[in-house]
């Protein structure tokens, strides 16, 4: 490699098959944007899965630098809203799906896709965090913003071993709440307890056809899977409380009845980290600095070498993959 290089991950479509290698890329390959920025870390979140292997639609076009998010430093900037040695996070506005995206040593954005890095985190820490942290307290703050508080009775985090799940229920037990995991791994579950999961069930307790109304149990939900399983929650949901989703790790459709939500008035709060707008971006960012302990995060995170990514975004489809991993784009 040399100065005019940099090393990525390249996804490639060849006989209609998404093909990747690391190679050296040119700089002056690099899409438009106005910042340049070093990367130091990517993370693997599940639509990195689905982007590597080709296994979900997601690429929109190639060839294609992966890694929906990173975090580095600035280099070069033509906006006067950051200059070089700035430090900045990036997730989500299609990055590593239509614009060139994290696991590579250079990337270009635009400006307004920066967020600073927040007080108190490191870029390895950022991008422990990520996309799946930032979705996961976009979802606190959902609930929040419904009203749904600590001490209001049992909070479920389904899918709760995955990225997202994990930074779920560690920032909602630091915040108080009472926290229940459920998990299709028997082995993640003193891991979960360590995140502060006070309870834990098993996922194909909700995986399955609820009915109508079920007896009401949760004061507040974080649904990173759908399906059947998203429509037990809602049939299980008490009076007046609200089910934060954001995912569809076990399926994209969504089998239920309308009775939660007109008997009980049960809310259904759709999150959205891709093209989240800035303010709520930083505020979300913000609240991670401060409020997910540091040790829990270390405790849910590896860190991994570029070279590794392919056989984790595989391993991460099949729900294999505990926790964050971060992706260190120069080892
Ligand atoms: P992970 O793979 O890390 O976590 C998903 C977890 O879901 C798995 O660890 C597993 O948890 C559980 N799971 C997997 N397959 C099934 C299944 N068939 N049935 C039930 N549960 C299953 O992925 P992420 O945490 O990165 O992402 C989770 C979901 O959130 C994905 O669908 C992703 O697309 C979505 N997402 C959405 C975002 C948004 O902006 N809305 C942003 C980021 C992610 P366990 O082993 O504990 O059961």
């Amino acid at each position: 490699m040399t100065q005019d290089t940099f090393k990525a991950l390249v996804l490639r479509q060849e006989d209609g098959k998404t093909v990747h290698a690391i190679e050296n890329v040119a700089m002056d390959a690099l899409p438009e944007g106005d910042v340049l920025i070093a990367v130091a870390y990517s993370s693997l979140n599940y639509k990195d899965g689905l982007a590597v292997t080709g296994k979900g639609k997601v690429v929109r076009r190639f060839p294609m630098v992966p890694g929906v998010d990173l975090a580095g430093t600035v280099e070069a900037s033509d906006s006067s809203d950051y200059k070089p040695g700035d430090r900045v996070v990036a997730t989500g506005w299609g990055i590593g799906e239509g614009h060139w995206g994290g696991y590579a040593q250079k990337a270009r954005l635009k400006a307004k896709w920066l967020t600073r890095l927040p007080e108190g985190l490191n870029p390895e820490q950022a991008m422990a965090i990520g996309t799946a942290g930032l979705t996961a307290m976009l979802c606190v703050m959902a609930l929040e913003g419904h009203g749904v508080q600590p001490g209001a009775g049992p909070v479920l985090v389904t899918g709760a071993a995955g990225g997202v799940g994990s930074v779920a229920v560690a920032l909602l037990a630091k915040l108080g709440y009472q926290v229940t995991a459920s998990t299709g791994r028997a082995e993640t579950h003193d891991y979960l307890r360590s995140l502060g999961a006070s309870e834990i069930i098993d996922r194909a307790v909700l995986a399955r056809a609820p009915k109508p109304l079920e007896s009401e149990t949760w004061a507040g939900a974080v649904d990173t899977v759908g399906s059947q399983t998203l429509a037990t929650v809602l049939a299980q949901m008490r009076y007046g409380s609200a089910v934060a989703a954001c995912g569809l790790a076990g399926g994209g459709d969504l089998p239920t009845a309308v009775f939660p939500f007109i008997l009980r008035g049960v809310a259904l709060l759709g999150v959205d980290s891709v093209m989240c707008p800035a303010p709520r971006r930083q505020a979300a960012w913000d609240r991670l600095g401060a409020d997910l302990p540091p040790d829990k995060l270390a405790a849910m995170t590896r860190t991994v070498k570029l070279i590794e990514v392919p056989a984790l975004a595989d391993a991460i489809l099949k729900g294999q993959v505990r926790g964050r991993v971060v992706v260190d784009v120069n080892g």
